[in-house]
């Protein structure tokens, strides 16, 4: 095996992962810095599909108050507040440093002004944008900067586990596939960086990247960290539904549609939203999923089981300038989105939940930090649309400056446990001394299980119905093998792990959700359809025990705001 060293290692090369990098570097430029990526630099990932856009205080009469209750409300009074200030202080300064130091363009007011758009759930139009193709303008230009400053790649290499010492007292480096050569490399670094984006496939519907599949949670719950609010996926009300046999169903149509009027229509094609919310189509991602999902339990379907968006009745013209990717992108599947009805249905989104992390991005680990949207504790049951890339490159940057710091202070290439690097090499292996199976089958009864049970409306029986399917999945993958051919770009192999992550994190999702007794944002049960006391908010953690996830409860601490309390001391501007 392969070993190679750096001093800080970023696995993922999203928002959260070339933020690090970058900043990484600014603050200690003799400093090795290697961005791992199981996809291309600057071409995989979710920060790159981020269409909407990037919330952030700058306008007149808006303020970072402001955005903070949104954040606190639309999550519920589920997030650590600590991190959601820092996050919406922080992102003031990150859209600067996007803008003024990295060059992105984003749209602008006739008046030069940084032009903000509505999305849902929000009481300030602060969402900041280049058209509806944001993600590409921000990711296009953080890759050029890490590509010229001689941080080093490791490109389509697949981490597979977290190794600590001997002794479990800190992290020591991470062991990955080199997916050209289908061999292991183990890489040695004193800070690592878990920046694997979470990503929410093990659903029917789903919009993540391809490449995503929860390796890093998995990583994680191996390797003992807590995981908080796993619960709390969030689901786009809004995927694409062009039938069962392309992969663009379930990618997003984004929120700004409803944000800027357009409306949601059944099967029978009248509006429905009037039923379940006064805010109609702009009402959060959680009630208007719910909302579908209803009608889409009553029958009221399109033919291909979903409802339709409409936006004709702003002005085709209008809809065509203003959505220039979502209207090519729905022409791409034989839909009309400007001037006709385009088929859509909820689709699994985002993960609030994640590995527990302080505001400087260190976990329980010594020597690992994590960003992104691998951590926990931000949204809390419900992030706002616009608030996913903010969280990924505001907390991407401090984690960088602080594992320079760290490196500095107390940073050493420690020796890892070889027998786990052994064990886990053992594991990964395991597939090919095994008969090849049907790992497609597989994945349809993941998708079934955990949209049917673990979706958008939940109860006990599902759920305990949906732990069992899952154990038996498990043990189903344990035992199907993959054809022990060549293993350079071995494709099926890496499909494999990718089952075994999702089945290890739709575990902890299902028993976070039999846990939380009551209904939260994204989290609702049928059975305790309330949301229960929010004075006595606690958030659920799930830890890997002894053969067995161990679950427990903790307090919501409200250090900034009670419930009941705002910090906004302006109105709204007439
Ligand atoms: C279609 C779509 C639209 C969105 N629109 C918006 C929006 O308008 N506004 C908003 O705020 N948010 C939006 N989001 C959410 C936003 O993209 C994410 O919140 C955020 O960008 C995540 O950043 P990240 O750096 O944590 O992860 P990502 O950007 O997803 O990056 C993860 C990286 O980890 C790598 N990786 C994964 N597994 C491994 C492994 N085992 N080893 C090594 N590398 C690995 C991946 O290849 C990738 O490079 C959208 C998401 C999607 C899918």
């Amino acid at each position: 095996m392969r070993t190679l060293s750096t001093d800080i290692l970023v696995l993922g090369s999203g928002g959260a992962g070339l933020f690090a990098a970058l900043h990484a570097h600014q603050a200690e430029p003799s400093l090795s810095i290697t961005v791992a990526v199981k996809g291309l630099l600057g071409k995989c990932g979710c920060t790159r599909m981020v269409q909407g856009g990037y919330n952030v205080a700058l306008a007149a009469g808006d303020s970072v108050e402001r955005h903070f209750m949104d954040t606190i409300e639309g999550g519920k009074w589920l997030p650590d507040q600590e991190l959601a200030w820092t996050l919406v202080t922080k992102a003031v300064e990150r859209i600067h440093e996007l803008e003024n130091e990295l060059g992105c363009f984003f749209d602008r007011n006739p008046d030069g002004t940084v032009h903000q758009k509505a999305f849902a759930g929000q009481t300030f139009d602060r969402t900041v944008h280049k058209g509806d193709l944001t993600g590409i303008e921000i990711i296009n230009r953080l890759a050029e900067q890490v590509w010229s400053r001689g941080i080093g790649r490791l490109e389509e290499h697949r981490a597979v586990e977290l190794v600590k010492t001997a002794d479990g007292s800190a992290l020591a480096g991470v062991l990955m596939i080199d997916m050209r050569r289908g061999d292991f490399v183990f890489v040695r670094a004193k800070a690592v960086l878990l920046a694997t984006g979470g990503g929410p496939t093990m659903y029917r519907f789903h919009t993540p990247s391809g490449d995503k599949s929860c390796d890093g949670l998995a990583m994680a719950l191996r390797a003992g960290l807590p995981l908080r609010d796993m619960e709390m996926v969030q689901f786009h009300p809004t995927g694409l539904l062009a039938g069962a046999h392309t992969r663009m169903t379930g990618t997003v149509l984004e929120e700004g549609l409803r944000g800027a009027g357009g409306y949601l229509l059944g099967g029978d094609r009248q509006r429905f939203m009037h039923k379940y919310d006064p805010k109609l189509e702009r009402a959060t991602r959680d009630i208007v999923s719910r909302s579908i999902y209803r009608e889409m339990r009553a029958g009221n379907t399109t033919p291909n089981g979903g409802v339709y968006i409409q936006m004709s009745h702003l002005g085709p013209a209008d809809v065509r300038r203003q959505f220039k990717g979502m209207v090519e992108r729905c022409a791409d599947c034989g839909f009309d989105l400007a001037g006709g009805l385009v088929e859509v249905v909820p689709t699994a989104h985002y993960m609030m939940g994640g590995v527990m992390f302080r505001v400087d991005g260190a976990t329980q680990l010594p020597g690992l930090f994590a960003a992104g949207e691998d951590t926990g504790g931000v949204h809390g049951a419900n992030r706002l649309g616009g608030n996913g890339v903010a969280n990924s490159t505001v907390f991407g940057g401090i984690a960088g400056e602080a594992m320079a710091a760290w490196v500095a202070r107390e940073g050493a290439l420690r020796e890892p446990d070889r027998e786990a690097i052994a064990a886990s090499i053992a594991a990964h292996e395991k597939p090919f001394g095994l008969p090849a199976g049907d790992l497609g089958a597989i994945r349809e009864e993941l998708f079934a299980c955990m949209w049917d049970d673990v979706g958008i409306l939940r109860d006990a029986a599902g759920l305990g119905r949906a732990l069992s399917r899952l154990h038996a999945l498990e043990e189903t993958l344990m035992r199907t093998g993959v054809a022990d051919g060549d293993r350079v770009f071995n494709l099926t192999w890496h499909d494999w792990m990718n089952l075994a992550s999702l089945i290890a994190v739709s575990r902890v999702i299902a028993t976070a959700a039999l846990a939380r007794e009551d209904s939260r944002g994204a989290h609702f049960r049928e059975d305790f359809p309330e949301p229960g006391p929010i004075a006595q908010s606690d958030f659920t953690v799930v830890r890997q025990g002894a053969g067995t996830l161990e679950i427990a409860r903790e307090p919501v601490r409200f250090t900034r705001v009670k419930p009941g309390e705002t910090l906004i001391r302006e109105a709204l501007p007439a």
